[in-house]
């Protein structure tokens, strides 16, 4: 059995990339094979797992325009059992050429129907709108799993983003449901972090994970330096909560 979870939240700078990254590495490094799909335009995840983004021969958009079977996008990266399907600033048309294709909402879905049993896991990486390519990561996913910030306003944009998860379960992906919620960048110093916890809690009951992700310096740089924060500094404070993290979402998943 594999999954296919989708990050998505349509706020930009959220955590989506630091957990879509982090996340797949720790569930790579406890012998999970995964699949780490890059569908942002801004290439972040790509690049930040050491990929040069402008040297990528065929991207997720080839895939998702052109129909090129995504087993040629496959890159190894640097963690074993992981491969990445890479994107880059090519994808930022795709929004407005998708208007018009064949069955534009399930491009992506029908892409991963061939390999789909290759990998335990397949995490997509979202950008921040709730276009159609968002639409066809949420169509190809069985659920979605939303990063929220620990700031103001965290909760804001929330509903919409639910409704247009109700909207693709009703038209579009009916198996669809949500993972989990991750708290990030929680920082315990601050009153608002501790009162965002609480918000989201009431908000979103028990889908909220245990392991919430602290504001830790090592996690942002280690795509400088393209390696995950497993690699980079595996006794960070930031690599053991991504690892709790992988433990709580494969306890989950059942995969
Ligand atoms: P998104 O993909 O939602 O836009 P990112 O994952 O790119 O968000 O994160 C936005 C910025 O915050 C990046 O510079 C990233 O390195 C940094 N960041 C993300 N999570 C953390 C964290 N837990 N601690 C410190 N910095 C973080
Ligand atoms: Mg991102």
């Amino acid at each position: 059995m594999s999954k296919i979870i989708a990050i998505a939240n349509q706020k930009g700078g959220v955590g989506k990339t630091t957990t879509a990254v982090n996340l797949s590495s720790c569930l790579a490094v406890k012998g999970k094979k995964v699949l780490l799909i890059d569908i942002d335009p801004q290439g972040n995840t790509t690049s930040g797992l050491g990929i040069d983004k402008s040297k990528v021969e065929k991207s997720i958009y080839d895939v998702i325009i052109n129909e090129t079977p995504i087993g040629e996008t496959f890159i190894e990266t640097k963690v074993k059992n992981l491969t990445l399907s890479p994107s880059n600033i090519q994808l930022a048309g795709a929004e407005v050429e998708l208007v018009s294709v064949i069955s534009r909402e399930t491009r992506l879905k029908h892409a991963l129907n061939d390999i789909k049993e290759d990998f335990d896991f397949i995490i997509i990486d979202c950008p921040p709108s709730l276009g159609l390519i968002t639409i066809n990561a949420l169509t190809a996913a069985d659920t979605i799993l939303v990063p929220i910030q620990c700031e103001y306003y965290a909760l804001e944009g929330l509903s919409q983003l639910m409704n247009t998860v109700k909207l693709v379960q009703k038209h579009l992906n009916p198996n669809l449901k949500v993972e989990g919620v991750v708290l990030t960048m929680f920082d315990a110093r601050t009153n608002l972090s501790i009162q965002v916890v609480d918000e989201v809690k009431k908000y979103f009951g028990n889908k909220v994970y245990k392991t919430i992700i602290p504001r830790n310096v090592r996690l942002s740089e280690a795509p400088s330096y393209g390696l995950p924060i497993i690699l980079y500094d595996s006794k960070s404070k930031g690599a053991e909560c991504y690892m709790d993290l992988a433990d709580e979402v494969i306890e989950y998943s059942g995969v």
